[in-house]
């Protein structure tokens, strides 16, 4: 639902405001003067062959194999560690055909992880033009090359296993089973390689000459002003998942949902590639992840994955409840829901009552769905025909409804009847810039923009309709960020 409009709107206000609060910052709020603040800053010139915006998983793997080419290359980092929503993640990366499924006898195919790329997709209805095909055969095609590539700079994979929906072992997981086991080794890598790493530095323009993008300028914690003159930026700042306004402009009810992304990824690359005349892809979406309980850190969050009956605040069903949980998120989205209730009955009280004094906002009990009805605040007629309806599809085996396995249409029984509020939660973004497939970064006329390049979260549209795929984001990342890496050395 996003439009380029609003994004572009948006963009041109959060310039507004950058600039509003540039000119507010220079206004003296104590006995300093301004002058005595430049007194204690300075402006910092530095050359690199390279500038990689962004320590995740893209900007570490750009870094790497920039240098691996023969440039001379300078990270900047916002945070005061490297990492970003790719240290964050589970550590799975999607690939088929990789040496390490052949060393442990798998015989996965690059056609038969296209096909189920693809079947994935048509699990929500996406915009026209996406994904596009060439983008996600690239990847599937670089997705060996890349496995091997995180491994010689460090990255220990365990044999490869797989997460439902998938039924083949595709998933590459580290010994350390996250994400910090893929960007912990390439942070030291690509520091022990020559790159430049600079923390706490967070980049705020591009700098353009002649239509060309030569350098980068950055400020750091001290507020010192770095500029770096470079032949080439690579943009892998992530996406936009912290940011509320940008989400807003994509689609407002994920505004509202929880987001368990990197806190820098508040589309900086974004408003940097605006200002120097980026194209922007028109319907960004999100990458779904299930749900949490609404008050953050409850321990009931874990029953987000049981896959019972789910019902809208008003008590009706909206989702297949096993649905893979990107599907399941775009299923919550397009229906316009932030929270919802999972239902269970009486089988649970052992593990629900003792948490029902500490949890009162969030979990309620009746002993019958009219009680449960009025507890929660749903409509009591709406609540108990969805659960009649639930159960007479669990007895008949098919669930005409959202087509959930028979084997999980377990029918509710006994009160008394619990209900969790829990909210929809996301991970990420699907979006960015227009690129080559050499992530040259694109122009409204669809023309290279000398020098800018991008990778992972920032350029990620092409490669899905709606539905992101377990394993696939980090594979993304880090197959952009190298081929990022090799073509701006070029
Ligand atoms: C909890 C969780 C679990 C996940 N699990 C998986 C999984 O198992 N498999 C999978 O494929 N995907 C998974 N994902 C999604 C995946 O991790 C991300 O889509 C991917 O890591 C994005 O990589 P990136 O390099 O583009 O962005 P990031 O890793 O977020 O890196 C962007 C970096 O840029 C920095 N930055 C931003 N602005 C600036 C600036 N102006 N100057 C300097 N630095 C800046 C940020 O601080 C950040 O460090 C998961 C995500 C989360 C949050």
């Amino acid at each position: 639902m996003f439009r380029k409009s609003r994004l572009a709107v948006l963009i041109t206000c959060m310039l507004v405001i950058s600039l509003l609060a540039g000119c507010t910052q220079q206004a003296p709020t104590s006995d300093k003067t301004p002058a005595d603040d430049k007194k204690n800053t300075q402006s910092i010139e530095k050359t690199a062959d390279v500038v990689v915006i962004g320590g995740g998983l893209a900007g570490l793997s750009a870094a790497i194999s920039a240098v691996d080419n023969g440039a001379n290359v300078i990270l900047l980092e916002k945070m005061s560690f490297t990492g970003g929503a790719s240290m964050l993640s589970g550590g799975a990366m999607l690939a088929a055909e990789s040496h390490i499924q052949k060393e442990h006898g798998m015989d996965q195919t690059k056609d038969e992880l296209e096909a189920y790329w693809y079947e994935q997709q048509a699990k929500t209805p996406a915009p026209e033009g996406y994904p596009n095909k060439e983008f996600v055969r690239m990847i599937i095609d670089e997705a060996p090359e890349t496995i091997k590539f995180a491994e010689d700079n460090g990255v220990k994979f365990v044999k490869p296993s797989s997460f439902y929906p998938e039924t083949r072992d595709r998933l590459h997981d580290n010994e350390q089973k996250s994400g910090a086991g893929l960007t912990g080794p390439l942070t030291e890598s690509a520091k022990e390689k020559g790159a430049e790493v600079l923390l706490n530095t967070e980049a705020t323009k591009l700098i353009e000459k002649d239509g060309a993008i030569v350098g980068v300028i950055a400020k750091d914690k001290d507020g010192n002003e770095i500029i770096i003159n470079a032949k080439s930026v690579i943009l892998a700042n992530g996406g936009f998942s912290r940011n509320a306004e940008m989400m807003d402009s994509v689609e407002p009810t994920s505004a509202k949902h929880i987001s368990v992304s990197g806190v820098g990824n508040v589309g900086d690359g974004y408003r940097m590639a605006e200002e120097v005349g980026a194209d922007f892809h028109e319907e960004d979406w999100i990458i779904g992840l299930r749900s949490q309980a609404v008050e953050g850190k409850s321990a009931l969050n874990g029953l987000s994955w049981t896959t019972g009956l789910y019902v809208n605040l008003e008590g009706e069903r909206f989702s297949n409840e096993n649905a893979p949980y990107s599907v399941l998120y775009n299923n919550t989205t397009l229906a316009e829901i932030v929270d919802y209730f999972l239902i269970f009955d009486s089988s649970m009280s052992q593990m629900l009552e003792p948490e029902l004094e500490g949890n009162k906002e969030i979990l309620f009990k009746g002993e019958n769905i009219e009680e449960l009805a009025k507890a929660t605040k749903m409509d009591a007629e709406e609540l108990k025909a969805t659960v009649e309806r639930y159960n007479e599809l669990a007895k008949k085996g098919v669930d005409e409804d959202f087509g959930k396995q028979p084997e999980l249409m377990v029918p509710l029984g006994e009160g008394p009847m619990y209900a969790l509020k829990v909210r929809a939660t996301q991970m990420g973004t699907m979006g960015g810039v227009k690129t080559t497939k050499n992530m040259e970064v694109l122009n409204a006329n669809g023309d290279i923009i000398p020098g800018l390049f991008a990778a992972g979260e920032m350029a990620n549209r092409p490669f899905y309709g709606r539905v992101y795929v377990t394993g696939s984001s980090l594979q993304i990342a880090a197959t952009t960020g190298r081929i990022a890496g090799v073509s701006a050395t070029k």
